[in-house]
């Protein structure tokens, strides 16, 4: 992997980019630097964002300025206020030991007047938003005639926010010997048309696959009817209880409503969207970046000058008016190799839709179903006990020294009771909460169908046949299995199921599974039934006999289930678990 070092750019540029610690050059910079520095040419560079852009077109027009004379000799357009301060930011950076290669960010919603004073102090690179840029032009306070290359970054979105009439306006100011370089996440028509209109002969460079999905982002769709779109979101929350999501809405009112009942609701939200003052969304954005917001509601718009691409979920409350808005959502987590997840509710009538979204992407999404009420609380449980598991326990001396009167006080209560009480503190407002949830899934009626071609395709079906010992062999043993918990109501609930499609005679019919937990890694039965019950998350859900080897385990699990074991594991966001079915094992 090529260094900065090897790319022979002065030592004022490399040794500030010491300073930000970059070592290796990111795909998209390895790929497009070279390019902009020796075949000097107009570029059309397909890449999400967050991959290195800024650095990509920033080295290059900072290693070429002619620092002899002020003139302004660079043009880098961004759509937002936000974006073009964080592009400006990072130029100046990379040139802080060049000091007359200045840097003047120029855009909308702040003081004109102190924008043309530092335009007038000299500014060998502009970076601006195009409306502010064609006021500045109209009030002759800029001159970009002699510029020798024009940036524009994130053109799609230009596009898409309205700006294409101040786009061809601006660079109709601009020499026609200047060379054009445009960034983009996605390539709709538009964006080829510019190429075409105002490039000439530019190297189109993709990197990834062309208006792809990050591959590290896994798409899942909720379908549920428009009514439940807001309960539904709760539910998705609420399973993830260490959740850090964008939520995005299509429209203003839409990101104030969700955020104010998510907010009246106890959840750690907010809104952003251009209706607050800039103020306001700074402070909402800074709370974001922090953490100290675990859930913001934003419009696309209003989203797109926020940094931040380490999120668990991606979460499409309404799916965006433009698809290709899809790919910039989504391509917002599943960052520096982690997985990550983005989803989107929707309605049997936007179901087509989600097809439409697939063949854009190139990936597929699969059906999840919102978690019941029962399923939700458990995960919470589990979340509460892990909290506590975990907490820290560094005053611990301090608690030493209250302990006697409090064991004093709760000497009535055995251990157990104890424990209920303290979980119940947290715990029971969401019992209270689910009592009674209903089912939030709307069926589609190629559901069973689907769910049966889906275990073909995986080879369920193959893989039964290749073991068939598991048919006869030790895994038939007359084990009913043990019930994964012991509270009372289990059984009632069983009992009230329709489905009984796991059962023969009245016996659990058995499927075998292998789970990469062995001996070797010190793993119990209990750890699996502990595991099983984290991720599965489906009380009814009987476990047989488990068999722990050197390095997996053999479990039976209740066959009707199967589905529903695999798309849990699958759907967890760690990867640290591999299931793979065995075989059947007939009662
Ligand atoms: P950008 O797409 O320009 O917004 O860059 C995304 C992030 O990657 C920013 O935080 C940059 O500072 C960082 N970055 C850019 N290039 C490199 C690199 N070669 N090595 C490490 N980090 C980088």
């Amino acid at each position: 992997m090529i260094t900065f070092d090897e790319l022979g750019i002065k030592s004022e540029l490399l040794n500030a980019i010491h300073d930000l610690g970059f070592e290796k050059l990111m795909p998209v910079q390895a790929e497009v630097i070279p390019i902009l520095l020796y075949e000097k040419c107009d570029l059309v560079a397909l890449a999400q964002t967050g991959t290195g852009k800024t650095a990509t077109f920033g080295i290059p027009i900072i290693q070429e300025l002619n620092l002899s004379n002020k003139d302004t000799e660079a043009l880098i357009l961004s759509p937002t206020r936000e974006l073009c301060v964080q592009i400006a930011n990072d130029l100046s950076s990379y040139a802080k030991y060049i000091s007359s290669a200045t840097v003047v960010p120029v855009y909308g919603g702040a003081s004109i007047e102190t924008q043309i004073r530092n335009i007038k102090k000299g500014a060998k690179i502009i970076v601006a938003t195009p409306g502010r840029m064609l006021d500045l032009i109209r009030r002759k306070v800029i001159n970009i005639s002699n510029i020798k290359v024009a940036v524009l970054d994130e053109a799609d979105e230009m596009l898409s926010m309205g700006f294409q009439e101040e786009l061809n306006s601006i660079l109709d100011e601009t020499p026609s010997d200047k060379f054009t370089w445009l960034f983009s996440a996605t390539m709709p028509a538009e964006i080829e048309r510019i190429a075409r209109g105002y490039m000439k002969e530019p190297r189109i460079i993709t990197i990834g696959s062309r208006n792809s999905g990050t591959e590290n982002v896994k798409h899942y769709y909720y379908l549920v009817h428009a009514k439940d779109r807001y309960l539904a979101l709760k539910r998705i929350a609420d399973y993830y209880p260490n959740i850090y999501a964008i939520i995005f809405c299509r429209t203003k009112m839409e990101t104030q409503e969700v955020a104010d009942l998510l907010i009246k609701d106890g959840y750690n939200a907010d809104a952003l969207h251009g209706d607050l003052s800039q103020a306001q969304r700074d402070h909402v954005m800074n709370k974001f970046r922090s953490k100290a917001l675990q859930m913001l509601v934003a419009t696309d718009v209003a989203a797109r000058g926020l940094d931040v691409y380490n999120l668990t979920h991606v979460i499409n409350y309404n799916l965006p008016d433009e698809i290709e808005q899809y790919t910039h959502r989504s391509g917002r987590t599943g960052r520096a190799d982690k997985q990550g997840i983005s989803i989107a509710i929707i309605n049997l009538k936007e179901k087509y839709r989600i097809k439409r979204i697939e063949d854009i992407i190139q990936r597929k999404f699969e059906k999840a179903n919102i978690p019941t009420g029962k399923e939700v609380c458990y995960k919470q449980l589990f979340h509460i006990i892990d909290n506590m598991e975990h907490v820290d326990m560094s005053n611990e001396t301090e608690i030493d020294e209250f302990l006697p009167k409090i064991l004093k006080k709760l000497e009535w209560l055995s251990k157990e009771d104890i424990i209920k009480r303290f979980v119940g503190v947290e715990f029971n407002r969401f019992i209270e909460y689910y009592r009674n949830a209903p089912d939030l899934n709307v069926q589609e009626k190629s559901d069973r169908s689907e769910s049966k071609q889906r275990r073909q395709n995986s080879g369920y079906e193959k893989v039964s046949r290749h073991n068939d010992k598991y048919a006869t062999g030790k895994y038939s043993s007359g084990s009913s299995g043990d019930k994964r918990n012991n509270s009372g109501d289990d059984t009632d609930n069983r009992k009230k199921r329709k489905n009984t499609g796991g059962k023969k005679n009245g016996k659990t019919e058995f499927a075998v599974i292998k789970l990469n937990l062995g001996r070797k890694t010190g793993t119990v039965p209990q750890r699996i039934i502990g595991v099983l019950n984290d991720t599965v998350n489906n009380r009814d859900m009987k476990i047989g006999h488990i068999e722990i080897l050197d390095n997996y385990s053999l479990i039976e699990v209740d066959a009707k289930y199967l589905n529903d074991i695999f798309d849990a594991f699958e759907y967890r966001s760690d990867n640290r678990y591999k299931v793979e079915y065995v075989g059947s094992s007939k009662k």
